[in-house]
């Protein structure tokens, strides 16, 4: 039996994630955020205060990691790194730049390629991600490349962080967009770029619920 994959790719901030699990929860798929999956690997070396652009020592410290996942009736992905539960810990700003360098380590993405493969090859699932629909599951059912003006993105994470409690200011979330921007664009393996059989969903224009819309509409069209 085949499964149907949904690949959705797209920079940081463009609300992948928000609505790819909404929309897997409609259409009963399982959702797969390979972004928390790079995360808890970078957490860990992170953790261990290795230099994120230490990449041998960090190559040095795979065999240690084991990486679960669970999913819990609130929709969530729960992320284990060996047995503790760091879904909320992988979130932390400076995580995010630290994983979006360790990312680019070829021996990284090679060592969870089969992780979110096997997931594909076993459940329905819309999985989020940079190089889902070029690199991980060429032969998807339906591409994606959601986007939106980095304006537009620092916009939307610096009203979730201020939310939250944060006093980051919106030009400093801008400046963190922008870097992760470029770093996950220019790396040599596996970059950010849209799969030339990829539909592009633009939601600068758009509020959450417009965007969601549209990207549901785009999955049903494609089906
Ligand atoms: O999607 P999220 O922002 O949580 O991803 C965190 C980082 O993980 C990204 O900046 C990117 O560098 C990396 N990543 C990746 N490939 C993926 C998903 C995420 O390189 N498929």
């Amino acid at each position: 039996m085949r499964f149907t994959s949904i690949a959705i790719d797209g920079p940081s901030g463009a609300g992948k994630s928000t609505m790819a699990r909404r929309a897997a929860a409609e259409l009963g798929f399982l959702y797969v955020d390979t972004g928390a999956i790079y995360r808890s690997v970078s957490l860990y070396a992170y953790r261990v205060g290795v230099a994120k652009e230490d990449a041998p020592q960090i190559v040095a410290l795979l065999p240690e990691i084991n990486i679960g996942m669970e999913y819990q009736n609130d929709g969530v992905q729960h992320m284990i790194l060996n047995g503790e539960d760091v879904t909320d810990a992988i979130r932390e700003n400076e995580v995010s730049l630290y994983t979006s360098v360790v990312s680019a380590i070829p021996e990284v993405r090679t060592f969870l390629l089969e992780l979110q493969r096997n997931l594909a090859a076993t459940h329905n699932v819309i999985m989020d991600g940079r190089d889902i629909g070029t690199v991980v599951l060429p032969n998807a059912t339906v591409k994606i490349y959601l986007t939106a003006a980095p304006e537009a993105r620092a916009n939307r994470r610096w009203l979730e962080l201020r939310e939250k409690g944060s006093d980051i200011t919106e030009a400093k979330v801008l400046e963190d967009v922008l870097q992760r921007d470029y770093n996950d664009t220019h790396r040599e393996i596996a970059p950010l770029r849209q799969a030339e059989d990829a539909v592009l969903v633009d939601t600068t224009e758009l509020d959450l619920e417009e965007s969601y819309q549209l990207l549901l509409k785009t999955i049903r069209e494609g089906v």
